[in-house]
């Protein structure tokens, strides 16, 4: 469904929000050079600013959103669709990291939903007691295996396998605003709901929507600007799992946000 005023996760509070959101909407739809700069002119007199990078990020998944569908029905004209139903949620077990900027957005869905709030705090202890020693390290070793194609041994693929956080019932209870790697993923492969071996788990035969189009790379520009600007750039990210960001925003705000995703392991 197209955002509009009526359903946009996070509504605008003043029309330089909306104006933003066109801009970051422009750059996606044609990515280039002018098109960056103009978005920079745009965000860069925000500073650091968590519903500047939220803004930013949602109409960034407005553009991926649109282009999933156009790429579904792509898929379907070949004879091919899509396996991923509402209620299959094999994705939802892995380790899920984000940027900063999507956990500000996350962050400010949930401060405005006081029940979610409260699921969220009563939901962290459960899943941190579950995934503590395990949750940085698999993320580091997956950075190396993934980014630098090296296997250092430490973990295999299947030694994390248990439900995020934010599913519940079935359900995401963030799904207007989950990031880009649950966004992103869809599978055209019925391997992925039914798998046969273990490197086969749901979600492991998934297609990263985004890497198919100019998304992908737009949306790096669009992080690394944001880091620019913010933080001390992009050369400084960190990959944290998702639920401690939106943690470290709920409790202690954008600054802090920044920082822990900046500071080295
Ligand atoms: S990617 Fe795979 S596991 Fe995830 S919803 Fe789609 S079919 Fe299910
Ligand atoms: S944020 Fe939502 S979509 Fe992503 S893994 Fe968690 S429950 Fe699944």
């Amino acid at each position: 469904m197209p955002q509009t005023s009526h359903n946009r996760p996070l509504p605008y509070e003043t029309s330089e929000e909306a104006r933003l959101s066109d801009a970051v909407t422009r750059y996606f739809l044609h990515p280039a050079e002018d098109t960056l700069q103009a978005l920079e002119r745009f965000l860069a007199p925000h500073g650091a600013s968590p519903r500047a990078a939220a803004v930013a990020i949602q109409a960034a998944d407005a553009v991926l959103d649109a282009e999933i569908e156009q790429l579904a029905a792509i898929i379907v004209q070949q004879g091919s669709s899509l396996v991923c139903r509402a209620g299959c949620t094999g994705c939802c077990c892995h380790l899920v990291p984000c940027q900063p900027f999507e956990a500000a957005l996350i962050g400010l869905y949930i401060t405005a939903r006081p029940e979610l709030r409260a699921f969220f705090e009563a939901a962290y202890p459960e899943w941190d007691e579950r995934t503590r020693g395990l949750r940085e390290s698999y993320l580091a070793w997956g950075e190396r295996y993934y980014r630098d194609g090296v296997d250092d041994g430490t973990h295999r693929l299947e030694d994390y396998y248990t439900p995020c956080l934010f599913l519940h019932d079935g359900r995401c209870r963030i799904y207007p605003v989950r990031p880009y790697p649950c966004r992103s993923c869809v599978s055209v492969a019925e391997e992925c709901r039914a798998p046969a071996a273990p490197d086969g788990r749901p979600g492991m035969r998934s297609m990263d929507c985004g890497a198919y189009t100019t998304h992908k790379h737009s949306r790096t520009a669009l992080t690394d600007l944001l880091w620019k600007i913010c933080g001390p750039g992009p050369h400084a990210a960190v990959n944290r799992p998702m639920p401690d960001l939106v943690r470290c925003f709920l409790r202690e705000g954008f600054p802090a946000v920044l920082r822990y995703a900046s500071t080295p392991r």
